[in-house]
Order: C-alpha cells, then sequence, then structure tokens
C-alpha cells in the first residue's frame, strides 16, 4: 500500500509521514497508520503428507502455496483459517492458536504490502473430498522428501511445511 497523500476521512493533504509510518491530518486533526496485514496459512497434515496448493492468480501465479489468506476485521484467527480452507478447497479442518508455529513478516503484492503471515498446522476433518475454488489451480498431498524440489512463492511457507511433517 502507498502511504496516504490525502486525509481519508475529510479529504485534506497530510503531513509528512513520520518515522512509524503515521501521517497526521491538520484538518480533522486524525492520524494514519500503515500495519502490516495478518495473514493466516496452514500446513494440513495426514498420514505423514501435507497439502500445497498451485496458485492460479497473481502474485506468483503458478507457484507453490499453503491453503489460507487474510483475515477479516475482527475475525478470529483460527476461525479465518478454517473459513480460508473451506472456500479454497471444500474441506473442513481442526487447529488450535497453540499449533500456530510459525509468524512471519514479509513483503506481498506489486505494491510490497507488508503482510504477518501466521502459520498453522492442521488436521483434515472427516473425508476429504477436494474441490478447489478458482484461486486454486491445483491441489497436492507431498512428502518432506519432496519439498525442496516445488517452486514455493513463499520461502516462509517451505519451513512451515518442513515443521508440520517434523523435519524442521
Ligand atoms: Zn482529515
Amino acid at each position: 500500500m502507498k502511504p496516504f497523500r490525502y486525509c481519508p476521512a475529510c479529504g485534506s493533504r497530510l503531513q509528512e509521514h513520520d518515522h512509524e509510518g503515521g501521517a497526521h491530518c491538520n484538518a480533522c486533526g486524525r492520524a494514519w497508520y500503515r500495519n502490516p496485514a495478518p495473514t493466516v496459512g496452514a500446513a494440513i497434515v495426514r498420514d505423514g503428507r501435507a497439502l500445497v496448493t498451485v496458485r492460479a492468480r497473481p502474485p506468483h501465479r503458478g507457484e507453490i502455496d499453503i491453503p489460507g489468506g487474510f483475515l477479516q476485521p475482527g475475525e478470529d484467527p483460527v476461525e479465518g483459517l478454517r473459513r480460508e480452507v473451506r472456500e479454497e478447497l471444500g474441506i473442513e479442518v481442526d487447529t488450535s492458536i497453540e499449533r500456530c508455529v510459525q509468524a512471519v513478516p514479509h513483503r506481498y503484492g506489486p505494491e510490497g504490502d507488508w503482510v504477518l503471515a501466521l502459520g498453522f498446522v492442521a488436521d483434515p476433518v472427516g473425508e476429504v473430498d477436494l474441490q478447489p475454488a478458482d484461486d486454486v489451480a491445483a491441489a497436492r498431498w507431498v512428502t518432506a522428501g519432496e519439498l525442496e524440489e516445488l517452486d514455493f512463492a513463499w520461502e516462509h511457507d517451505r519451513r512451515l511445511v518442513r515443521k508440520a511433517l517434523g523435519h524442521g
């Protein structure tokens, strides 16, 4: 996200951004800050394999990803993760906040927005009948031995899957 130049509330020109990325509006007195957006992702593990996806859309189209996405405002991270997995793959997963095993800041998209990626380990619930959504080109189960060969969009996802498969 580019820094705001005009106040999103009143439309006045903002002052220079301070070292924390905040910009103050002299007209209405508000301050605007640029914060990282939290994302949630899951290494879904069954029988020694983890479920990875192929991205159907930019950024990083065609590269390997894990199920997950951006949280909605006020959303519980575990609930948000379960929602994203349901939307992307049509399956239910079981996890908990205690199974969030990494938190990695990184840049995302053409604007280089800062994201904080929360990585969970999760179990599929019941029958796994994958029904990938439009933004998922493919989904497949991989072993720890295959991880180095895969073209992950983000290295921290490779680390998460390796950890989840007990090789981290
Ligand atoms: Zn203003």
